[in-house]
């Protein structure tokens, strides 16, 4: 039956003139290498088991199971024939030579700790989707001329610290911050085998790495609902936090006629919907979102004199930030006039996009074709590592479909197949980059 159908298929290309499947079983070297996908899906179930609680993945960076996954890991590593090295801020490295010595090592990982409650393809994919590429070019004797560099950064759920440090942008004040572990960053590098007072020697400059690539779960829905396998990812947003102070005037309920209110909650409701208008009626993927309102003094009987509301606005083309941040001043502007409050803007946090870099972008893509996979290009809404190491390499990463859109949550899946499939991109992406960079001049 197999043959049967095997031969049937054989005839059928065999009688249509120059069809790519044809061409490539003709030219066996340009078949595109494959991982071992049922080993790497394999070490994601055993990993389930560390950290799992009731209501999720608990692997919260510092913490018991993360060190017990960092154990995990560094084992993988070892069985991979790779030797794990922990630099001073805690990250796990381990690289698989090439055959040229003058070469930057092409850079490729992910994290594995969690969010509180969280699941367990987010980090994980990337991380053992990296082992798994390493292993596959070790075991298959595929010498590349770049060294090829596995990373794992630490703590990237509690603000990318691994990856912050390595581009030099650790500092007291993030190393004084609390994780979720409780423990301090500070003290939690060296729970993982850092050292503090030696960070400086885990910083890389621009030109230490030939490219990095970060294969990762999507944690929307985008690629699940257009029905693609792979997501190539044209950069991670920006980011614009706003802190709003509404001020009206506090006063009865019921003595005070509606034409002499100055209440400070319509204002605020007003401006709610005006923002989520305005991001509507332009094209393009910008979100914005009001998360957050305290009112004062939130009262049934008072009019509201106060409301401190946030905003939060995304893009990946920085100048739409921009764009949005003076049409929000502007629609506030009127609708205080109209409502006889004022609005205040303060500005919490500033974070400006990581592009992707086009040609490690048409490397994944040419990949994923090469694999017979469909890939579409989108931006990343959510914070990675790969957005700091942007800042002094080439990056792209590769997104693979959540079911459902959903991340952060007990509830987090990605398919195996899926899975295998990205990791299969990667490592072609990888070979595509060693073939065509030049390496350091
Ligand atoms: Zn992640």
């Amino acid at each position: 039956m197999k043959r049967r159908t095997f031969l049937g298929h054989a005839g059928a290309l065999a009688s249509m003139p120059l069809v790519m499947p044809y061409l490539s079983r003709a030219f066996p070297a340009a078949a595109p290498m494959r991982v071992n996908g049922a080993r790497l899906n394999e070490w994601l179930t055993n990993f389930d088991r560390i950290g799992r609680t009731p209501t999720g993945i608990n692997r919260v960076a510092y913490s018991e199971a993360d060190l017990a996954g960092r154990v995990f890991t560094q084992q993988l590593l070892r069985d991979a024939g790779l030797t794990p090295r922990i630099d001073t801020a805690g990250n796990i490295y381990a690289r698989l030579e090439g055959t040229d010595r003058t070469l930057a090592p092409i850079l490729i990982g992910s994290h594995i700790d969690s969010v509180t409650d969280g699941g367990n393809f987010d980090g994980p994919v990337g991380s053992f989707g990296a082992i798994e590429v390493a292993r596959t070019l070790r075991e298959t004797n595929t010498r590349l001329r770049h060294p090829v560099d596995v990373v794992i950064w630490q703590n990237e759920e509690g603000g990318t610290t691994g990856s912050k440090t390595a581009i030099g942008e650790m500092n007291d004040v993030e190393l004084a911050k609390v994780a979720r572990s409780g423990k301090t960053i500070r003290d939690g590098i060296g729970i993982i085998g850092g050292d503090v007072s030696r960070l400086a020697e885990s910083v890389k400059k621009q030109g230490d790495f030939a490219c990095y690539i970060e294969l990762h779960i999507e944690q929307g829905g985008l690629l699940e609902k257009a029905g693609k396998q792979i997501g190539v990812v044209q950069g991670i947003v920006g980011l614009r936090w706003f802190e709003v102070t509404i001020v009206g005037f506090a006063n009865h309920a019921g003595a005070t006629p509606m034409d002499q209110r100055q209440d400070a909650m319509l204002a605020a409701a007003k401006f709610t919907v005006a923002v989520n208008d305005a991001v509507r009626a332009e094209p393009g993927r910008q979100v914005a979102t009001v998360g957050r309102m305290v009112v004062s003094p939130n009262t049934t009987n008072v009019i509201p004199g106060q409301v401190v509301m946030t905003v939060d606005l995304r893009d990946l083309d920085q100048s739409k930030i921009e764009h949005f941040t003076e049409v929000f001043e502007r629609v506030a502007r009127e609708i205080g006039a109209a409502t006889k409050t004022t609005f205040t803007f303060k500005r919490l946090t500033d974070s400006r996009p990581a592009i992707s870099d086009p040609q490690v972008m048409s490397w994944i893509e040419s990949s994923a074709t090469a694999l017979g996979l469909s890939s579409q290009r989108m931006p990343s809404g959510a914070g990675h590592d790969a957005q700091e190491i942007a800042h002094i390499a080439p990056m792209a990463m590769i997104f693979i479909p959540s079911v459902g859109g959903i991340s952060h949550s007990p509830k987090e899946f990605s398919r195996a197949a899926d899975i295998t499939n990205g990791a299969d991109v990667l490592l072609n992406a990888v070979m595509a980059a060693d073939a065509s960079l030049k390496g350091r001049a």
